[in-house]
């Protein structure tokens, strides 16, 4: 996967710039990382009346409480990543689809 690079204060609601990309949670000490749809992890925590789309990235790493499997530890970071196969061509069609 390959993160995008965002602002601090970035936004679960902010994906909508990067169509295509998944919510990265990845270990910060070993690397360990799973991806999420974005769109479900926001009806979760609509669901759960804990957040949503203005939810920051920051926040969402903190919220995760499992040790990871690589490591045992928790410290986990948040991020958004085009999952393998996602170049430049598809980010387009993609946004263009979103437009129309
Ligand atoms: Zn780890």
């Amino acid at each position: 996967m390959r993160v995008i690079p965002t602002a601090e204060e970035a936004t679960l609601g902010d994906h909508r710039h990067f169509p295509g990309a998944r919510l990265l949670i990845a270990c910060s000490l070993c690397g360990w990382s799973k991806s999420y749809r974005v769109e479900r992890v926001i009806e979760r925590l609509r669901q759960l009346k804990t957040g949503g789309y203005a939810t920051g990235l920051t926040q969402v790493a903190r919220r995760v409480a499992w040790p990871c499997p690589g490591c045992g530890r928790v410290h986990w970071r948040a991020s958004f990543a085009w999952p393998p196969g996602i170049d430049e061509r598809e980010v387009k069609r993609l946004a263009n689809r979103y437009r129309n």
